[in-house]
C-alpha cells in the first residue's frame, strides 16, 4: 500500500494492515480493534474464489449476487455471536461506483433480514459552497439519495458535510426532497479541532435520532469528559515547540497521520502548543543539516522503507545525537539509528541495513530469520502486537512505568545481535528486548536529553486522553 495512496497503513494489535480510517476510530472510541473490522473487496473475492475451487459451490455458477454479496454479508453477521452491541459498516466511496455495488447491494439485503428497528442507513453528503454567489448546494445530496434509493436504500439520516451553517429553510429543503425527517438532515460542519467532531454531531442531534431508531439508551452524560478534554485541548497552553517529521513521504501528510496525532495527544498531556514540519530526508545533506533543523526543538524519524533518503536520516540522527536535540526514532527510525552509531562512535564506516545494502560487509541490520524464506511482499512482515521487556535503570522503563509493553510492530529487518556486544559498550543501551531476550525492540543513549528509538511503532495505541508514553516525555524533554 503506496503512501502516497493510501496514507500511513495503520495496524492492529491482531497485525491486520489496513487503511488509516481504523486509526481514527480507535482514537474516537479507545477501543482495539481487530482484522475483522477490515475488510476490502480483494479479501472478499480471495475467499470466493477460494470457496469455489474447494468445490463449496458444488459446481453452480458463482455470481456477484448471491455469492459476493453473501461473502460481504458474513463478514458483517460475523459479529453476531461475539459481545458488540452495534456494528458500524462503513462502506467507502461514492453511491454509483462500479467498485461500491455490492456492497451497496450487501447492506441493503440486511435491511430485510433484520427487524427494521436493528438496521439503519445514514448517507454521508457533502453540499458544496459556491463563493461567486454565496450559497450552499443541495443539488448534489439529492442526487446521491435519488441513486441510493434505485439501489433499494432509503437513508434513514443524512449527514451533511459542510463548511458553512445550513439554513433551517436548507435543512426542511433537503428533507423534503431526501424523503427523511428534517430532524434526520445532520450538519457536519468543519471543526478546528477533529476531536470537537462528536460533540458538534451531539449538538446536531445524531445519537438522538440513532439511539430512537434502534431503541437505544441514549446516555448524555457520557460526553462530560470529551467536553471537559476539549476544554483542555483548545485552552491557552503554557508552552510551545517544534517537532519535525524527517521522512521521505512527506507530500502527503495522511502518511504519517498517527505520528502526527500522536504528538498532539502528547502535546495535550503537556500543555504545549505544537508545530510539526515535515521535512523531506532526501533534502538533508552534511552541509545543510544544521540549517534544515533551525528552530526544530525536537526530531522524529518514523517508519519506512527503502533506500531513498536514508543517508539524510543518518545525518539528522547524527546532528541530534551530538548536539542532544531530543529524538525519537520509530521503526526504520530505530534502525537507521543503530546504522549511524554503529558508523560514527563505532567507526564502522560501511554500516548498513540489508534493506539498503544487500552485499554490505557490515550488516548491523539484518532480515529476520522468519523472513528469510519469505518471498512474497503482502502481508508477509512481522505485524501487529508483541510483548516487550523493559530493562531496569533505563530511559524505557522509566517512560513507561512497568516491565512489560505490548506495542505493535510492521518490519521485516532487524538488530544484529552480533554486533550488540560492541555497540552496548560504546552506549548504545538496548533498553527493550523480545521476552526471550533475542530481538532488540528498543535503543537509548544514556549522555543525552531524550535519544530514544523503537523497532515498534507506539503511535498505533495513541489516543487523545490516552497519549503514547514515548511521545509524552518527548515532548517533555523538549519543554
Ligand atoms: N523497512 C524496515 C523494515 O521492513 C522498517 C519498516 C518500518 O519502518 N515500518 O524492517
Amino acid at each position: 500500500m503506496s503512501p502516497y495512496e493510501h496514507g500511513e497503513v495503520f495496524v492492529t494489535d491482531d497485525g491486520a494492515e489496513t487503511d488509516l480510517d481504523l486509526g481514527h476510530y480507535e482514537r474516537f472510541i479507545n477501543e482495539n480493534l481487530t482484522k475483522d473490522s477490515s475488510v476490502s473487496m480483494g479479501q472478499i473475492y480471495n475467499s470466493v474464489i477460494e470457496k469455489e475451487r474447494r468445490g463449496d459451490y458444488l459446481g453452480k455458477t458463482v455470481q456477484v449476487i448471491p455469492h459476493i454479496t453473501n461473502e460481504i454479508k458474513e463478514k458483517i453477521y460475523s459479529f453476531d455471536c461475539s459481545d458488540v452491541d452495534v456494528v458500524i459498516t462503513e462502506v467507502g466511496g461514492t453511491v454509483g461506483d462500479i467498485e461500491g455495488l455490492s456492497i451497496l447491494e450487501a447492506i441493503r439485503q440486511i435491511g430485510l433480514e433484520k427487524a427494521a428497528e436493528d438496521v439503519m442507513y445514514i448517507h454521508v453528503t457533502l453540499l458544496p459552497y459556491i463563493y461567486g454567489s454565496n450559497e450552499i448546494k443541495t443539488k448534489p445530496t439529492q442526487h446521491s439519495v435519488k441513486e441510493l434509493q434505485s439501489l433499494g436504500i432509503k437513508p434513514d439520516i443524512i449527514v451533511c458535510r459542510t463548511e458553512n451553517e445550513i439554513p433551517e429553510s436548507m435543512k426542511e429543503k433537503l428533507a423534503l426532497f431526501c424523503n427523511v425527517r428534517k430532524t434526520s438532515v445532520i450538519e457536519n460542519l468543519t471543526v478546528e479541532n477533529l476531536y470537537e467532531i462528536p460533540l458538534m454531531l451531539e449538538k446536531q442531534g445524531l445519537a438522538r435520532e440513532v439511539c430512537s431508531h434502534l431503541h437505544l439508551k441514549n446516555d448524555e452524560s457520557k460526553n462530560e469528559k470529551w467536553q471537559s478534554m476539549i476544554d483542555d485541548i483548545k485552552s491557552k497552553k503554557e508552552h510551545e515547540v517544534t517537532v519535525a517529521i524527517v521522512g521521505k513521504y512527506v507530500k502527503l501528510e495522511d502518511s504519517y497521520i498517527s505520528v502526527i496525532e500522536s504528538v498532539k495527544h502528547a502535546g495535550y498531556k503537556n500543555n504545549a502548543e505544537i508545530k510539526i514540519k515535515l521535512i523531506d530526508s532526501e533534502t538533508i545533506t552534511k552541509e545543510n543539516v544544521h540549517e534544515k533543523l533551525e528552530g526544530i526543538n525536537g526530531v522524529i524519524i518514523p517508519g519506512g522503507f527503502g533506500n531513498r533518503g536514508v543517508e539524510g536520516k543518518i545525518e539528522t540522527i547524527k546532528y541530534v545525537r551530538e548536539n542532544k536535540i531530543p529524538f525519537l526514532g520509530i521503526c526504520l527510525g530505530m534502525q537507521v539509528a543503530v546504522i549511524e552509531f554503529a558508523r560514527n562512535v563505532l567507526g564502522i564506516t560501511d554500516a548498513n541495513s540489508v534493506e539498503f545494502d544487500e552485499k554490505t560487509a557490515n550488516p548491523v541490520i539484518h532480515i529476520m530469520e522468519s523472513q528469510k524464506q519469505i518471498y512474497k511482499k503482502g502481508g508477509t512482515m512481522r505485524l501487529g502486537a508483541y510483548e516487550c521487556k523493559l530493562k531496569s535503570e533505563t530511559l524505557a522503563r522509566e517512560i513507561y512505568n512497568q516491565e512489560n509493553i505490548s506495542e505493535r510492530h510492521r518490519h521485516r529487518y532487524e538488530y544484529n545481535n552480533e554486533y550488540r556486544e560492541r555497540l552496548e559498550n560504546a552506549g548504545l543501551v538496548c533498553s527493550g528486548l523480545s521476552p526471550d531476550g533475542e530481538l532488540v525492540e528498543i535503543v537509548e543513549l544514556k549522555d543525552h536529553p531524550y535519544f530514544i528509538a523503537s523497532q515498534f511503532h507506539p503511535e498505533f495505541k495513541s489516543r487523545p486522553n490516552v497519549p503514547a508514553p514515548l511521545f509524552v516525555k518527548f515532548i517533555e524533554a523538549m519543554i
